[in-house]
């Protein structure tokens, strides 16, 4: 019933021993805000091949990574992953979600996903990253370069 894209994504777990013992749901930091999201009904859509349905929705893209999900499941069944590899099959078709181009153009320009934010100091004085001696990591432009390219993400860092 797995689409062959998804399967071949996830081909060493097997969303047909779920069975709905609601464990992921229970652990889950967005189940808990949201009503309509639940883990396990991502994993029984995309095995009952509703993958387009389910990238269109968006919301593959509501899930933190916390993995709560994949631990606390007894069958092995890591929803978390389902769910990285319904993202990385729509990114593929270039439609990655918006914030996650913007986290990945704050990685191309300071290395990662936040531009710094500095620190207060008592004085109440913004403190940046140079304030306090701390080094800036260098950045591989090639590695980023490489890494957009394969992902497919809409992003041009030029030369
Ligand atoms: S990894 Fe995602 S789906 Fe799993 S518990 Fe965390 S937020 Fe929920
Ligand atoms: S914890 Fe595992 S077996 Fe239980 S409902 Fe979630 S995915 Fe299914």
């Amino acid at each position: 019933m797995l689409g062959t894209e998804l399967k071949k994504l996830i081909s060493w777990i097997q969303p047909e021993v779920c069975f709905g013992c609601n464990k992921c749901v229970s652990g889950c930091p967005v189940a808990e805000i949201h009503n309509e999201y639940r883990p396990n009904r991502i994993v029984r859509l995309a095995y009952l091949g509703f993958v387009d349905e389910l990238i269109e929705s968006g919301v593959i893209w509501y899930c933190t990574q916390c993995l709560k999900c994949s631990e606390r499941c007894p069958m092995e069944v890591y929803p978390a992953s389902v769910i990285v590899a319904l993202r990385n099959i729509a990114s593929k078709r270039g439609m990655t979600h918006e914030a996650w181009v913007k986290m990945a153009k704050n990685v191309s320009i300071y290395g990662k996903i936040l531009p710094d934010m500095g620190v207060m100091s008592k004085d109440r004085k913004l403190l940046k990253r140079e304030d306090l001696g701390l080094v800036t990591p260098a950045i591989s432009r090639d590695l980023i370069r490489r890494l957009f390219k394969e992902s497919k993400l809409p992003i041009d860092i030029g030369e």
